[in-house]
């Protein structure tokens, strides 16, 4: 009874009043693709500015950093934000056109030459719709390419063979995912849309608490095996009341340097990469793992899974509204010749989805960085602010990547305050 309630509830969103006008809400979904792409953009260029404009090492990297090293680096994420502005703006600008010139509809209607029934017409239609969109970005993905490769990447030839490969891939994995998902919703219903995305996440938490508390003890080893860092990281452990056998070390040498903790359904750990040990002195290495002790104390996790569940609600109930929806088919302007339901469901992900994610993940990104300037204080609190500050700038003169960010652009796509604003805010704390 209550499974019918929720779906009837979901279901019940269909827009039916006379006064309703498809084109106004069509031009009202451009219109939010435009925000959220000049957004992505601007943040982009600011990036792009203030690397293009720091041309020496920032004073509190000098003693750390050399000069060549920062300038490649910065070379490379000049590049990389170029191509994401040139691409952004590529395909905000394909997508208003497909969206305004009826593109999807047309699409559909040459379905009816390929196949018979609506099942195949629904696998034809991903098919066709995949090969134009890629095919429509090669030319600027090779153009791209051509500007930015120099000696040591591969030949223009072979970026086309590979990109042409992956494009046949991708649409032979979309036509078969559609054909999966109008099979199982032919046997289990269309029900099953509202509530496969809960539960397989549900399970994708249990397993992973399940690995933290039986696979990882038995995989990893703790800090009983590293002397140097040992009684220092112990002392620290046990004066906030956090277990120090679930302290691990990841021993793959090739593991990036790198420190966190995971916390799900009560189990909890905190991995430090070899590299990291490596690198540190003993109190710089305590006063990341007081970092992470902070990501626990305070309960980031809860928030993470709060997010999460949020998330995981949008997605079921878009997937479960979206599917042979009468007002989508109004909106992407498919007529009288009704695509197969499955067809609204594919306009919700390619359309609707990303706009949502895109709003999600920026939020996310600004309550992360919150996060990590809370477990910044907790370490401070506990007395290695200094230590923590030596750490975050040695880690960010050895990183191959360029060390500053743009704080909005950080704060939207990061997740994490700008390698400044930390150390910044650890000297004022
Ligand atoms: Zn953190």
């Amino acid at each position: 009874m209550k499974s019918k309630l929720s779906w009837q509830l979901v279901r019940s969103y269909e827009v039916t009043s006379e006064a309703f006008e498809p084109h106004c809400a069509l031009l009202f979904l451009i219109t939010l693709h435009w925000v959220a792409d000049v957004w992505k953009i601007f943040l982009f260029s600011r990036q792009l500015l203030l690397a293009s404009s720091t041309l020496t090492v920032p004073p509190k990297l000098r003693e750390r950093m050399s000069s060549q090293d920062y300038d490649f680096a910065r070379r490379q994420s000049l590049v990389s934000s170029t191509a994401t502005i040139s691409s952004a703006t590529i395909l905000l600008l394909v997508k208003t056109f497909k969206l305004y010139y009826g593109y999807h509809f047309y699409i559909w209607e040459f379905t009816v030459t390929q196949a018979e029934t609506k099942f195949w017409r629904a696998i034809f239609y991903a098919v066709f719709d995949m090969l134009f969109s890629k095919l429509i970005a090669l030319p600027f993905k090779l153009l791209a390419a051509l500007m930015y490769s120099n000696a040591s990447q591969m030949p223009l030839a072979a970026i086309t063979i590979v990109s042409v490969v992956q494009i046949i891939v991708a649409t032979i994995f979309t036509a078969t995912m559609i054909a999966c998902f109008m099979m199982v919703i032919g046997y289990f219903g269309p029900r099953i849309l509202l509530y496969f995305t809960p539960l397989s996440n549900t399970i994708a938490m249990v397993l992973m608490a399940i690995y933290i508390q039986y696979f990882v003890p038995q995989r990893y080893s703790t800090l009983e095996n590293e002397p140097s860092v040992h009684d220092s990281i112990k002392r620290l452990t046990t004066s906030v009341g956090y277990p120090s056998d679930k302290v691990y070390v990841n021993p793959d040498f090739n593991a990036a340097p790198n420190a966190y903790f995971i916390g799900v359904l009560g189990a909890n750990m905190i991995m430090i990469s070899r590299s990291l040990i490596n690198m540190l002195g003993p109190q710089q290495l305590t006063a990341v793992v007081a970092h992470e002790l902070g990501h626990w104390s305070k309960d980031h996790n809860i928030i993470h899974l709060a997010l999460s569940v949020l998330e995981v609600s949008t997605v079921s109930i878009g997937v479960a509204y979206s599917y042979d929806s009468e007002t989508l088919v109004k909106i992407f302007g498919f007529g009288k010749d009704k695509p197969q339901a499955i067809i609204t469901l594919y306009m919700w992900i390619a359309y609707v989805s990303p706009l949502i994610s895109d709003f999600l993940n920026g939020v996310r990104s600004v309550i992360g960085r919150l996060c990590e300037f809370y477990a910044d204080d907790f370490a401070c609190n506990v007395g290695l602010g200094s230590d923590l500050k030596a750490a975050l700038l040695l880690l960010a003169s050895k990183s191959t990547a360029y060390p500053i960010f743009d704080p909005l652009f950080s704060a939207w796509y990061l997740g994490h305050p700008t390698i400044f604003e930390r150390v910044d805010r650890i000297e004022n704390h």
